[in-house]
């Protein structure tokens, strides 16, 4: 139609090639599993990116082929997403805390051709050569100087090497914009993990969306440093979002402790960064023993589970950080919901502030949300019917790769998220438990999340959990599982007191106990499957 505007494709190349472009010279910093780092900018990236690019090519590699990546967040696993996905081939993150059995179920369901992998988990992947039927070749990220050798595998690939004869001289090739971009496992808590592939259409609105304002409001005069890892759900898009504003990229590898954080954050002057609780739990613990601050931070998105109300307070209060609450699931590239004030919210009382901020967010342009009880029928929006959260948009899974009738895809582009969540009538969604950990007590629903986040809130408290147990009256009551901070003594009456006031007296958990650790899932969420088996023969003493 004349006059009409170009249909050029929404590539992922496109945010590199725009980010090269002007915004050459910002850095793209990388640190190293030793400690020490790397500085790049944008321009040379790029080239790089271009480089692997033609090594992949000579490899052999064609559109649609799948590369695996086993890497922490550093700049090759960077150049990773851009080389692979920019020459029309999928770049598939594996994450290196899975199961081993699960790393091999995946890297042959997704088909990977080749696997590119960090040095330090050469072991693992020897241990698993025999079952990666499908790759070719494994090619090891890091220099010359630092290449291992391996009894077991033949012919490793040194990265660095291959790259380095390729010619500055390339030009990304355009493709449709449907063309499959990066692909990412659900974590496979049940079951075998699930491929969600994502397309470079959905990664650049997702992108744009995520920048916006009202979303993580990402510029240019930005340090960003995803903390979220490169494998859980694409570092969160942050690679891509951070890129097409042309931020400044901290990736801060493989050491995720509080002292390594706080000095990134401090050295590289991160204004932004994004993770599950877990990493902030680690990063006060530290910062609480050295007395040390976040100045130059200002905010942080925090999603993954639900982020409990102490931190937001503690964020704010002591060290002058914005939390910026948001939920996404890997289906859902990942960002659903965010949480910002409207201006109506404008307020200095803190307790509405925080009101508001525990919520998961209202949903980002693109992305459309419902409830419905479990006979499909929508549920109002009134901030207290609580249902099953569907999802649908255009950077929504519209199945899960190599599996027929997925049961959580209905009609209409409807995702079911597994999610239980209220609305309120501005749109806010707040989540009151996954499906599977719903605690149902004599037919009414007690929200474990909602216990847990006022715990974890106790002074003397690391991390809580709350399970159901089987009750003969009341079918299940709730468990409350607790950490406590290193040094801190609590006991079982100080924290039913605690609680008193805070949830209604039925929620009240019928017993408290208190272990070592709890366990963590592989991308550092409390895995409740695995407490709900050491629990299984709980009895509480009441009965
Ligand atoms: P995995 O199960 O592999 O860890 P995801 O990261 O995709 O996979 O997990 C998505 C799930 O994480 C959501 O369905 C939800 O249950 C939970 N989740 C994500 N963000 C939040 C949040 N802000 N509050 C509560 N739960 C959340």
């Amino acid at each position: 139609m004349l006059g009409l505007m170009t249909d050029k494709p929404l590539l992922i190349s496109s945010l590199i090639e725009y980010a090269a472009k002007y915004h050459g010279e910002t850095e793209i910093v990388s640190c190293n599993t030793n400690g020490s780092i790397d500085r790049s900018n944008y321009k040379k990236v790029n080239t790089r990116c271009k480089k692997l690019a033609q090594s992949l090519l000579k490899m052999g590699v064609k559109k649609g082929d799948t590369i695996g990546t086993m890497a922490w967040s550093n700049v090759r696993h960077y150049e990773l997403y851009y080389g692979v996905s920019g020459i029309g081939a999928i770049c598939h993150t594996i994450n290196p805390r899975l199961f081993p059995e699960q790393i091999s179920f995946i890297a042959n369901d997704a088909n990977d051709k080749y696997l590119f992998l960090d040095a330090e988990f050469l072991p693992l992947v020897e241990n698993l050569s025999k079952t990666l039927v499908n790759v070719k070749k494994f090619i090891i990220m890091c220099s010359k100087d630092e290449m291992p050798s391996s009894k077991i595998i033949d012919d490793l690939i040194c990265y660095e090497e291959m790259i380095e004869i390729e010619s500055d001289d390339f030009s990304w090739p355009d493709f449709d914009e449907k063309t499959a971009s990066s692909l990412c496992y659900t974590s496979g808590t049940t079951g075998n993990p699930k491929g969600v592939l994502y397309a470079h259409r959905s990664t650049v609105i997702h992108s744009m969306a995520a920048a916006a304002a009202d979303a993580m409001c990402i510029s240019a005069r930005d340090v960003i440093m995803p903390v979220a890892p490169m494998f859980h759900a694409n570092g969160w898009g942050i690679p891509y979002a951070a890129t097409m504003a042309g931020a400044k990229l901290v990736l801060p590898g493989r050491n995720l402790d509080g002292e390594s954080v706080q000095s990134l954050i401090e050295n590289e002057q991160v204004t932004f960064t994004a993770a599950v609780p877990t990493i902030w739990l680690m990063l006060f613990e530290y910062l609480e023993k050295t007395g040390k601050k976040l100045e130059s931070l200002n905010r942080c998105v925090i999603g993954g589970s639900a982020c409990p109300r102490f931190m937001m307070e503690k964020f704010y209060e002591k060290y002058g950080v914005d939390v910026i609450h948001c939920w996404g699931m890997t289906e859902t590239s990942p960002i659903g919901t965010i949480n910002r004030p409207l201006s109506k919210h404008d307020t200095t009382d803190f307790t509405k502030k925080f009101d508001l901020a525990v919520k998961q967010g209202r949903p980002v342009y693109g992305v459309e949300l419902k409830i419905t009880d479990d006979n499909g029928i929508v549920l109002p929006n009134d901030g207290k019917s609580f249902g099953n959260l569907w999802i649908r948009g255009p950077w929504i899974c519209s199945g899960y790769l190599n599996i027929k009738n997925s049961e959580t895809h209905g009609d209409d582009d409807w995702f079911l998220t597994g999610d239980v969540a209220t609305l309120d009538s501005d749109g806010y969604m707040q989540i009151t438990d996954r499906t599977k950990d719903v605690i149902k007590s004599g037919g009414e629903w007690i929200s474990s999340i909602e216990i847990e986040n006022f715990a974890a809130g106790h002074p003397a408290i690391k991390e809580a959990a709350v399970i159901g147990i089987f009750h003969p009256k009341w079918d299940e009551r709730p468990l409350l599982i607790l950490v406590k901070n290193e040094n801190s003594e609590v006991t079982e009456e100080e924290i039913f007191a605690f609680l008193k006031d805070k949830i209604a007296s039925w929620w009240m958990p019928n017993a408290i106990e208190f272990i070592d650790a709890l366990p963590h899932t592989a991308t550092g969420k409390i895995q409740k499957l695995e407490l709900r088996e050491k629990f299984k023969d709980y009895k509480f003493e009441d009965i």
